[in-house]
Formats: structure tokens, sequence, C-alpha cells
């Protein structure tokens, strides 16, 4: 039930930000060497990737897709990057994405949206469209992404790709400009299971730059993406999450999920329903942990340190030039979680906010314990809908917030998660996605669960 790719769709998506084709031709050259001295390789040396621009690349622009950024070259390379240089993966460019990773439909990007390859009319998911696009339309073989809230499995299930948000800390944070640093995570983006397998392996591990970094290297997932490709699930126990179901969610995705759900029957697993109570709030403390992180996060942009700096007429103050630099480098989205999250976080109101916000991440997290100790995944839907039509929910902050109901409580609790296509709607034409949940550390289930059903 693997989506079919659109190929020829890939011309004009507004996928990328930069394209390094010099570079990217250099170490493809360099590969090639390496392959006839006959020198040990990588498994992925040689194949082309392309990078979410959040991502530190030394030497490529870096802009988290806002204006505040434009022009900002990096002196370094994040820890992702550098594992993907050592081990020879040419670096295409760097992937569109809605402005600091706030959004579900790339229409947040200060750069312009990026188009579906399934339909250019409509929106590649959020916030990671632009990886999503480039790897769903054969641009690039694989891709890196981030998942704050969901921005790798919904663009994932938006374009008929496979998309992982690995366990909180399993893969370094260095060099990533964060959105929320205890919920941020990055992951890969592919076309099949076992792609993501291999790139998770390469680029997780423990990391001393990054102070969330684990201990523990999460391992055999390449090995688990084969068992499971072997189709047999017997004695796996998978529960649907009870509150991922019903009116939220649409016909052309229930279709498909109800499909998918006979297909594990069918290779052997045993499905339960399984009830998380604490997940009807997760959207409700997302939105407000998120601003609250994201709006100190982003006070580092001042126009003194890098990116843009706007000087108004006259004798203006160092606030005047801040205040005239993020009035004009700053989206819409991003003022409004700025405001958001420093009202929540004003004292007087710390408790009634963030303080509750973080009750109930406690209660998810105690839901998911439980949870696992029933069943050895979790699945539900990806996301509520289908691709969207661009424009359609651009001024409605809130409907692009519930396209999140699915993913966030895995950012929230720290689980891994995984994203693959379900198939293609009979009732709109547009692919699905359906997305597993595993026990932190425990990803390699994913794996095993998504290749069987791939
Ligand atoms: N849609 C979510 C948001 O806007 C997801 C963000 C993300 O994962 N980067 O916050």
């Amino acid at each position: 039930i693997a989506a079919t790719n659109r190929p020829e769709n890939g011309v004009g998506l507004n996928s990328f930000l930069h394209v390094d084709a010099e570079g990217a031709l250099a170490q493809a050259a360099a590969s090639d060497a390496r392959r006839a001295a006959g020198a040990p390789l990588h498994e992925l040396d040689g194949v082309p990737i392309a990078i979410k621009d959040v991502l530190a690349t030394e030497g490529l622009p870096t802009t988290a897709g806002s204006k505040i950024l434009e022009g900002w070259i990096p002196p370094y390379d994040g820890t992702v990057t550098a594992k993907i240089k050592a081990a020879g993966l040419p670096i295409l460019g760097k992937t569109n994405m809605d402005e600091f990773a706030m959004g579900s439909a790339n229409e947040n990007s200060a750069y312009g949206p990026v188009k579906n390859p399934w339909d250019h009319t409509r929106i590649p998911g959020g916030s990671g469209g632009g990886s999503a696009a480039a790897v769903s339309s054969f641009q690039a073989a694989l891709a890196i992404g981030s998942d704050t809230g969901g921005s790798i499995r919904q663009p994932g299930a938006m374009t008929g790709t496979v998309g992982v948000k690995p366990t909180y800390g399993s893969v370094s944070r260095y060099g990533v400009i964060a959105l929320a640093n205890s919920l941020d995570q990055l992951g890969p983006v592919t076309r099949t299971v076992l792609d993501s397998a291999l790139l998770h392996e390469l680029i997780g591990g423990h990391d001393p730059m990054d102070s969330t970094s684990v201990a523990t290297a999460v391992t055999g997932l390449a090995d688990a993406a084969r068992q499971g490709a072997a189709g047999d699930l017997a004695g796996v126990r998978v529960g649907i999450v009870k509150e991922l179901q019903g009116d939220a969610w649409s016909a052309p995705v229930v279709e498909r999920f109800e499909e998918s759900i006979e297909i594990l029957k069918g290779l052997g697993a045993e499905v339960v329903e399984v009830s998380l109570p604490s997940f009807v709030h997760a959207m409700a403390a997302y939105y407000l942990i998120l601003p609250a992180e994201c709006s100190s996060n982003l006070a580092k942009f001042d126009a003194m340190r890098y990116g843009l700096r706007v000087t108004p007429d006259g004798d203006p103050s160092a606030e005047d030039v801040m205040r005239a630099s993020r009035d004009a480098g700053f989206g819409n989205e991003v003022k409004r979680r700025i405001l958001i999250g420093t009202y929540a976080l004003s004292s007087g109101y710390y408790d009634a906010y963030y303080g509750q916000a973080q009750k109930i991440r406690t209660l998810i997290i105690e839901d998911f314990t439980k949870a696992f100790e029933q069943v050895d995944v979790l699945v539900s839907p990806t996301a509520p809908t289908t691709a969207w039509a661009l424009g359609e929910k651009a001024d409605d902050p809130l409907a692009n917030y519930l396209q999140d109901l699915a993913t966030i409580p895995a950012n929230l609790a720290g689980v891994p998660g995984i994203s693959i296509p379900s198939g293609v709607s009979s009732v709109d034409g547009l692919p699905t996605g359906i997305q597993f949940l595993a026990p932190v550390l425990e990803d390699a289930r994913l794996y095993r669960v998504g290749a069987a059903l791939e």
C-alpha cells in the first residue's frame, strides 16, 4: 500500500531555499573516487540528501525560513550535518520550511509556500514541507526534517513519504535553530522504511555537544526494518488510540486507516483499542509550552549578533533598532507565538498556564507508560485530513493547529513515532499516512511494524 510518488511533478515546487549544485557534484565525485579505490563505504555513501533549513551547514545559508536570518552563513556544521558529510552523502541544499518550524502547511515560510508534488494547488504539510516535497518528487533520495509537534510526520502523510521522529535526545540537536528545546527532534524523511532506518542509524547517537543527548544509543533499526519486511507480525500487540478517532477524522483518512488495520491483523498482529484519556488536552498543553519556550529562544534575534538589522532614520537607540528589525524580520505566526509565550510566562500567570500545561504533560507521560504495559506500539492516522488547498487555511491558525492532534503527544512525552504512507484515498486521490508510536528508546519497533505494513 505504499504510495506511488510523482517524479514528473518536481518542477516549480519551491521546495529548496538554497541549492548547492557545485558542492553536491564535488561530494558525488569524491564518493565515486572512494568507490573506485575500493575504500570501505558507509551504506549511504553517495546517496544525495537534502537538509531542512533549520540545521546549521557550514558555508551554506541557513535561514530557518525567516527573513531575520536572511544572509546568515553558519561558520560551523551541526552534528547531524557533520555525520552526513563524514559518511559521504552529497548535500543537495537546504529545504523550505515554515518560519522557525511553526506551521502545518509550509505557508508561514518567509520565502513563499511549497507545493505538494501530488497536486500543485495543495499544501505539502508543515513545517517540513520542503523536505517532504523534495523526497516525494524524487528531487532528493533522502532528507532531514525536524519534528517539534509533527513537522516530519504530518508532511509525510500529506506527500506519501516516510517520516520518523526519533526518541527525544537520541539524535543530536547541536546546530539546530531551536523552536522548543524540550520538544525538538531531528529525524529522517525518506521514501521507504528501510531508508529511514539507515539514515536514523547514521544521525543518531550520544553527543557531548548537546546537553539533552541521551547516553544510550538506539540500535538495531535497519535489522528491525529487514525483519519487518518479511511481513510477519505474529505476537506484536498494536493499540488503536481511542482518543484519536471520531468526527475530527475525515473520510479519506479513515478509509485507508481501517484498511491498514485489517492488513496488520492479516500479518498476525493482535489489535486492541487502548484509551489515553489525557490526549484530549495535549494540544492545549503544547500550544502553551511551545510558545513559552520559543518566546525565550527567539529573544536572541536582537539584530545585534547576526541576521537582519533594520536601522530607523534619525538617532535610533538599540531598542529602536531591535524593534524595527523584529518587526520587519518576523512573520505573523512567529509574532503571535512570542506574544502568547511571553504572556503565559509572565509572573502571576505562570501557575495558571505554563504550570498547568506541565501537569498535563506529566499525565500524558503516565498514559503512555500504562498503554505500553498493554501493547507494543500505538497506532492512529497521522493527520486528520489529506492535503488541503493552498490558501484555504492560511488565515486560520487554529485550523492549522488542529492538524497536530495525533502527532503532538509523542513530542510532549519524548516517545518515538513514524508515519508511513497508508495509500491513496479513493475519495480525493491524495496520499494518507498512518502513525505508530513506541516507548522511549524502542524506536526499532516502529521500523519492524512500518516495514511490515509498507
Ligand atoms: N504544526 C506544529 C506547530 O506549528 C508542528 C511544528 C513542528 O513540529 N516544528 O507547532
